[in-house]
């Protein structure tokens, strides 16, 4: 069943026949089910790498204390909610030019401080950069807030655990997972980012979309990292680890070249 997690990882079930099929049509993994994976991987060579500080502020510049972090001081992230979702308005205008299109609704715990709306461009807009799955023939996308093919929802870490564990995962408050109904994201890897992320948490977002959406559109496998130096593929787990690849949050290159690695999983 669909395990999921961390850059958004997790399984790979994919909705047998294409889009517009009820959730119950998802078709059951073949393989085993994959361990959840952890967020918080342990220290590791590749990590340090990827943690490279930006390049220090100008001399007039206020130190920051953190070199990675945005302008914007994320805030404190709840660890339990109630549990309740808003789903956000939305009559958005279909991304790509090709391939099966997934209706998807993004919804919010409710009494976390995001904003419905904004969350669903923000969600909207990854779905439609020029490096994603859209812009290069790999399905079509929309918005909406009612008939969709699949949800995704952001959720405190309690919740986020008590959804996948009706999956019977395990996601200890730190993992994202997939559900029948679509992709659970964990509130902490959405405002905090990923340890192994070399970049702001805005751009980690693309990653935790851009795989779990991966999934959604039927690619089941993990890629490993295609070389020393390379850019991770999207489909990698990231957050296990870079195994000398460079983090990476698009499935394409700026040239328009998908981003493959030996299959792992
Ligand atoms: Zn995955």
């Amino acid at each position: 069943m669909g395990v999921s997690l961390g850059a958004g990882v997790a399984l790979a079930q994919f909705r047998g026949g294409g889009g517009g099929t009820p959730d119950t049509a998802r078709a059951p993994a073949s393989e085993a089910p994959p361990a959840p994976e952890p967020t918080t991987p342990p220290p590791s060579p590749t990590r340090a790498a990827a943690q490279k500080p930006e390049p220090a502020p100008k001399p007039t510049v206020k130190p920051k204390p953190k070199p990675t972090a945005t302008k914007k001081k994320p805030a404190a992230v709840p660890q339990s909610g109630k549990g309740t979702f808003t789903t956000a308005s939305a009559s958005g205008r279909i991304t790509g030019a090709s391939g099966t299109l997934r209706r998807y609704r993004v919804q919010i715990e409710e009494g976390v401080d995001l904003s419905a709306r904004a969350t669903a461009e923000e969600i909207e807009a990854i779905l439609a950069h020029p490096r994603s799955w859209a812009a290069h023939g790999r399905g079509r996308f929309q918005l909406v807030d009612a008939n969709a093919d699949f949800v995704i929802r952001i959720a405190t870490p309690d919740t986020a655990d008590a959804l996948c564990a009706r999956q019977g995962l395990d996601t200890h408050g730190e993992l994202n997972c997939e559900t029948t109904e679509g992709v659970v994201v964990n509130l902490k890897r959405w405002i905090l980012g990923s340890p192994t992320f070399a970049g702001p948490p805005e751009q980690y977002r693309h990653l935790i979309i851009n795989h779990e959406v991966g999934h959604e559109i039927g690619i089941r496998q993990h890629l490993g990292c295609g070389g020393p130096g390379r850019p991770a593929p999207a489909m990698m787990q990231q957050i296990k680890g870079l195994d000398g690849c460079r983090s990476n949050a698009f499935p394409y290159d700026e040239d328009g070249v998908y981003i493959t690695g030996p299959i792992v999983s």
